[in-house]
């Protein structure tokens, strides 16, 4: 990091945090979350970015920019922590790689992500999906529009690469080089950062504790850099962890709601000054705004125990679910990740013996006990 950057100008997309630590607004494209708070980090090797944003030529333009405004080239960035692999996260990781020479670190269950989506190829995605839909009780009607398109998708894909179709945006996300891991610091040169493994929107999301002392003196412990897990004003999605290679497996039988909540009470122990998400703006009260938010899935799963008073499927159960707009308003991308979180919230009540599966049913129906 440079003098300028010390004493940073800031304005517009940067934020200075203060004691090292600055906030780049990166836009994510066409999408309703606006922008990725990508979090620069001094160390005495150079700066380290947590997230990098969108693979996209303008989030690029202004991660770059942004970064020139604290007086930093990309070639001078050191490291990159990705919170998770998902691509508003990892999306520019590896281009950051490329033109830096700078690690990549991302926990090793998001990292086994990362390296089956790249080799996935789009056929046993779609019959997965397909399969996995199926089950869930989809119609019909949702079904045979998400096979149109993807035959779409493929047929224009191989007519450009020939065998091989490209049509995930996670093919070309970049493998990390190292592990965080849980519980341990960071090697960061002159920096306090504590990984805090928080499964739950992910199965490899982390948290990292900045263990310094509040640069304002606001009281607490340290800083925390929250990534999805943690934000002022949005819940995450918590779907089923996928794992299309081993459909049985235990990502299949995972509980990411339950491990989201467990991951939520972790971190509101910690007793932070602040939070730094990789969304929307940075907030103080982290006990208060893990309070809120284990009372919001409290009172979901109340409600769709109610609901399971007379058996759904999960498909029928995410109907009925309240979402941010009526069902019959939701696109048919959104509605299979709205199946996804309703499966999760099943998969809670199973686990807590509060819901059970009814016997003989095809596609299965949960009811409430
Ligand atoms: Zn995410
Ligand atoms: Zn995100």
């Amino acid at each position: 990091m440079t003098q300028a950057a010390a004493s940073g100008p800031t304005g517009g997309a940067v934020t200075a945090h203060g004691g090292g630590v600055w906030s780049l607004r990166v836009p994510i494209p066409d999408n309703p979350l606006g922008h990725t708070l990508v979090h620069v980090l001094d160390t005495d090797r150079g700066p380290v970015l947590i997230d990098t944003g969108w693979d996209d030529p303008d989030s690029w333009a202004e991660l770059t920019s942004g970064l020139a405004t604290l007086g930093i080239g990309i070639a001078d960035v050191h490291g990159v922590v990705v919170t998770h692999h998902h691509p508003d996260h990892h999306g520019l990781s590896g281009r950051v790689r490329e033109e830096s020479g700078a690690w990549i670190a991302m926990h090793a269950a998001d990292i086994a992500v990362v390296r089956r989506s790249r080799v996935a190829r789009t056929g046993s995605w779609r019959g997965y999906l397909d399969r996995k839909l199926t089950a869930a009780g989809a119609p019909e009607e949702h079904l045979a529009p998400l096979r149109a398109a993807y035959a779409d998708r493929a047929a224009r894909a191989s007519q450009a690469t020939g065998e091989r179709t490209r049509t995930l945006p996670g093919e070309r996300a970049a493998l990390p080089d190292r592990e965080i891991v849980p519980g341990e610091l960071l090697d960061l040169s002159g920096r306090r950062l504590r990984a805090v493994w928080t499964p739950g929107h992910t199965p490899g999301h982390v948290c990292l504790h900045l263990e310094e002392e509040h640069p304002a003196g606001l009281p607490g412990h340290g800083r925390l850099f929250s990534g999805d897990h943690l934000l002022p004003g949005i819940s995450p999605h918590i779907g089923l962890y996928e794992d299309p290679d081993d459909p049985a497996g235990e990502a299949a039988n995972g509980d990411p709601l339950g491990d989201y909540l467990d991951s939520l009470e972790r971190v509101g122990r910690l007793g932070v000054a602040e939070v730094l998400p990789a969304h929307q703006h940075a907030f103080t009260d982290a006990a208060g705004r893990v309070r809120a938010l284990l009372a919001h899935h409290e009172e979901r799963l109340t409600g769709l125990l109610a609901l399971l008073a007379t058996p759904l499927t999960p498909w029928q159960l995410a109907e009925r679910m309240e979402w941010n707009r009526p069902w019959d308003r939701i696109p048919h991308g959104s509605r299979s990740i709205a199946v996804s979180e309703a499966e999760a919230h099943l998969r809670r009540l199973v686990k807590l013996g509060r819901a059970e599966a009814v016997a003989g049913t095809e596609p299965v129906a949960y009811v409430a006990v």
